[in-house]
């Protein structure tokens, strides 16, 4: 027997910035600062990344490129792990991810790579609740995921080793 099933989730769309409640503001002005520090010399394409603590603190991280390019680290990852680093154990509330180039203007929300999806849904399946994700590019409108699950669908995580 053959079952076929949908998989689909709600998102929420602001049409800018402005329209973000103030903690959505805060915390995606943070990631906006983080992206204007961003090391990205050979992409030119720079990404900040702002997590909310269960405590109220916001950890910041931007992408980080190397000349050798594997080397270089993308900014949800510098901040996942930053966070990690920091307050292990510690629930994160949410993630707020905004990129620019300095090619070409940005005007849809950057979302993370397959890489660091996987790398936030560790943490988001290790504390059991999930991890709100706001997308921006650098202008125009603002994506509301409500779990990073949504993003990795049929993910992988520490269960299937047990
Ligand atoms: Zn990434």
């Amino acid at each position: 027997m053959i079952n076929r099933k949908k998989i689909s989730f709600d998102v929420t769309v602001y049409d800018a910035f402005n329209e973000l409640n103030d903690a959505g503001q805060t915390l995606m002005s943070a990631a906006v600062k983080a992206r204007q520090r961003a090391y990205a010399p050979y992409s030119s394409f720079n990404v900040g990344a702002s997590v909310l603590m269960d405590n109220g603190e916001i950890i910041e991280g931007n992408n980080q490129e190397n000349a050798s390019y594997p080397s270089g680290l993308c900014a949800e990852r510098v901040a996942i792990f930053y966070a990690g680093a920091k307050y292990p154990g510690m629930s994160i509330r949410a993630i707020a991810i905004t990129a620019a180039s300095l090619n070409h203007e940005v005007s849809e929300p950057a979302a993370p790579c397959g890489n660091c999806r996987q790398a936030i849904s560790e943490y988001e399946f290790r504390q059991g609740e999930p991890i709100r994700i706001l997308l921006m590019g650098e202008t125009g409108s603002v994506i509301e995921c409500n779990s990073l699950a949504d993003l990795l669908p049929l993910g992988f995580n520490s269960s299937f080793l047990n």
